[in-house]
């Protein structure tokens, strides 16, 4: 099924297709603005504008009926290639092999997308690693295969890890940012910017994206998640604070995870007995899902500090644990036993 509508932006929009109308887009650009506002979407519209055959018209957008627009709308365009972070779950394995496996993941995250567009948040452990960036390189070399220019958007592209042993790779995506091939269109989007690596951030066209007046987000709410009560759209709207990805319910998985991961904090820094009561509490197998919302709210709320510039040691350690109860708990193993092993781990360098 074909992607939503992308609601709002019309300011950006008028920018953007004016400036392809003319030739004067940039050809590295970073959309930047709060979480949920659709900045992919957006990204998207503008890969669509850029690979429909209508463009020479001179308005600068995507006209919706050609083979190219509607190609672009089910996500299947073989020109624009859509990166989103992912986990890698075999490590170890050769780079050509890590290249293929993202491949793969990509692959399914997009057919997820096609059935599912409104998609969840990434995963705390999703990444663009270096296996991701390999493959961009591969895709980058390669003519377009039906439009006249290929698109890369990046999404969440503050998850781009710096890979020591790996510059090479590294070094050609910053070539390729700071002078495109004269076919190439990247789409950088960020939530939080300042975290993008510098080196990046320099190359690029910053765009700022912002959030959606209440009206649009209530049309949205209407319309795409078939909310019917006055009430509900009202608070619902009220909550989102322009944000569309905050009427999905996975934001309320997110804030669910961050308040275990409160309360996992406050049993860790509690005696053993505490540590251990909390751990049991963590419900076995079949509720892995908030066993794993509740590490991701730990990962973030470390990462802030982090950023605070709080111990850093420890609490880069203590992210090394979190991540490695992650891979554990999408294993085989009990969430109680990973809880337990983690609140002992964590208790001996609680803040
Ligand atoms: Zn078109």
């Amino acid at each position: 099924m074909p992607i939503p509508p992308l609601y709002g932006h019309e300011g950006i929009r008028n920018r953007l297709a004016g400036a392809i109308a003319s030739g004067r887009l940039p050809q590295s650009l970073l959309l930047e603005g709060p979480r949920g506002v659709g900045k992919q979407r957006l990204a998207l519209w503008l890969a669509q504008a850029l690979v429909c055959e209508d463009r020479g018209k001179g308005k600068g957008e995507g006209c919706g009926a050609c083979q190219h627009c509607k190609l672009v709308l089910s996500l299947s365009h073989p020109d624009v290639h859509w990166f989103v972070p992912v986990e890698l779950s075999k490590k170890g394995a050769d780079a050509d092999k890590q290249v293929e496996l993202v491949a793969e993941a990509l692959g399914d995250e997009l057919a997820a997308r096609r059935e599912r567009p409104l998609y969840e948040p990434p995963s705390g452990l999703a990444s663009h690693n270096i296996a991701s960036v390999r493959l961009l390189l591969r895709r980058l070399a390669l003519t377009p295969a039906l439009a006249r220019r290929k698109v890369f958007i990046l999404g969440d592209a503050e998850r781009l890890v710096p890979q020591t042993g790996a510059d090479a790779a590294a070094n050609a995506l910053l070539k390729a940012l700071e002078e495109p091939p004269a076919d190439t269109v990247f789409v950088l989007t960020a939530t939080e910017p300042e975290a993008l690596l510098p080196t990046i951030l320099s190359r690029v066209v910053r765009v700022r994206v912002a959030r959606l007046p209440d009206s649009i987000v209530a049309v949205f709410a209407q319309r795409e998640l078939g909310l019917k009560s006055q009430r509900d759209v009202a608070q619902r709207v009220a909550a989102a604070e322009g944000r569309l990805g905050r009427l999905l319910a996975t934001e309320d998985r997110a804030a669910g995870g961050a308040a275990a991961a409160e309360r996992f904090r406050a049993a860790v820094q509690g005696d053993p007995v505490g540590r251990y009561a909390f751990a049991l509490g963590q419900q076995p197998f079949q509720a892995r899902g908030g066993f794993t919302d509740m590490l991701d709210g730990l990962l973030a709320q470390l990462r802030d500090e982090a950023r605070a510039g709080r111990d850093t040691e420890k609490v880069v350690e203590a992210i090394a644990q979190v991540l490695e109860a992650r891979g554990l708990a999408q294993g085989n193993v009990n969430p109680q036993l990973v809880g337990a092993v983690l609140a002992e781990d964590l208790a001996g360098e609680a803040p």
